[in-house]
């Protein structure tokens, strides 16, 4: 199944791709304060992948805060936050607040990563992540 997001003036876009059913997703609210700020919900299927299908990639802002070791995307336009990625751009995240569709979804899971080393954040995304496909 294909699901679909995008940030409000529809500069910006994704789609995921995963078997998973919403209501199956395990729905991430991590409590960093950036992701508070935007009451960030995350998931990522690393059995599926996620593609950007950005209709204007100019409005695109890449922001990368403490360890740097993700971009966080946001539209430079309408503000909206729509997904992350590594650094090296092969996995990423949706954040569900994006998805055209409302979804119902599971009772979101508050998450700390703090005091995580940087090696030890590259490899839990590297595992958890959905594989970014450029196709
Ligand atoms: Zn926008």
């Amino acid at each position: 199944m294909e699901y679909q997001g995008r940030c409000h003036c529809g500069a910006l876009g994704f789609v995921l791709t995963s078997d998973a059913p919403p209501a199956d997703w395990q729905i991430r609210a991590c409590q960093c304060a950036f992701c508070r700020a935007h009451a960030a919900l995350s998931v990522s299927d690393p059995k599926g992948t996620l593609q950007f299908t950005h209709r204007d990639p100019t409005r695109l802002q890449r922001y990368q805060f403490a360890l740097r070791t993700a971009d966080f995307l946001l539209c430079r336009d309408c503000g909206v936050y729509i997904a992350a990625v590594t650094r090296d751009g092969k996995h990423g995240i949706i954040n569900t607040r994006a998805l055209v569709e409302r979804r119902d979804l599971g009772e979101p899971k508050p998450m700390v990563y703090d005091g995580e080393s940087e090696d030890a954040r590259l490899a839990r995304r590297a595992q958890r992540w959905t594989p970014v496909s450029s196709s």
